[in-house]
């Protein structure tokens, strides 16, 4: 996603880290049209990967269908592909998930002298579950609705540009597991290693979403 605001954070990447479900895609979004920085969002590419039929897709689309970790390999080349296209900042969303992509992201920022934060965001299992499974999205704009919590006006359709909505396939229960339970075994170290380079800040994602929001804005407003 690209915005026409002038990038207000100069030289970074700010990684959106956390489970699946804690909400990394909205807050990168709104966050990005504020701060006028370009989001790369992996789950995105990838599923556009699938979508467009490319090798890549057909390669990523048997480990996403079952929730497991697509290839450090094939999602890195891809990212860093997107990456060069950025200048100035670029929020990252679902990348990196594994200690080698960490350490490939941290080769190629140092290579562009350019700094990086790490914004975790955490929530517990069941409050993800119940998320997840219940989230719709809209075909056409993407935007992200709940069965319980946020309903459009019509059901099935979407407030914004009227598109349909659809679940996820690896919104599914037993695939929604599976990914939580990936999280914890390969991605979940990525907070002490962030830990340790004094990169991160942890804040709560479970709250309500103008308070996350919020947070989120206090952190990002106070590195510049
Ligand atoms: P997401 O939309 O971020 O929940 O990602 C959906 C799926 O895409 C994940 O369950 C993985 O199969 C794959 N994926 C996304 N990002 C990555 C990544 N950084 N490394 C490996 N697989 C990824």
């Amino acid at each position: 996603m690209n915005s026409n605001k002038e990038c207000v954070l100069k030289n970074r990447a700010v990684v959106f880290f956390g489970p699946p479900g804690v909400g990394k895609g909205t807050i990168t979004t709104r966050m990005a049209k504020e701060f006028g920085c370009r989001t790369i969002s992996s789950g995105d590419l990838l599923r556009e990967n699938v979508k467009g039929g490319t090798d890549l897709g057909s390669q990523a689309k048997k480990f996403m269908d079952v929730g497991v970790l697509v290839p450090d390999q094939l999602v890195t080349r891809m990212v860093m592909a997107g990456m060069e296209k950025t200048d100035g900042c670029v929020f990252l969303d679902g990348f990196p998930r594994t200690i080698v992509q960490a350490e490939e992201l941290a080769a190629y920022l140092k290579k562009r002298n350019w700094e990086l934060l790490v914004i975790d965001l955490e929530a517990d299992d069941r409050f993800l579950l119940a998320r997840l499974t219940n989230r719709l999205i809209c075909r056409d704009c993407g935007a992200i609705y709940h069965r319980i919590n946020l309903t459009p006006k019509k059901e099935g359709v979407c407030d914004v540009c009227g598109g349909g909505l659809y679940q996820r396939a690896d919104d599914h229960p037993d695939v929604v597991a599976t990914r939580l339970s990936v999280y914890h075994q390969q991605s979940a170290p990525l907070r002490d290693y962030y830990q340790k380079l004094d990169l991160m800040a942890t804040l709560r994602g479970d709250t309500l979403l103008d308070e996350t929001l919020a947070a989120v804005r206090k952190v990002l407003t106070n590195i510049q």
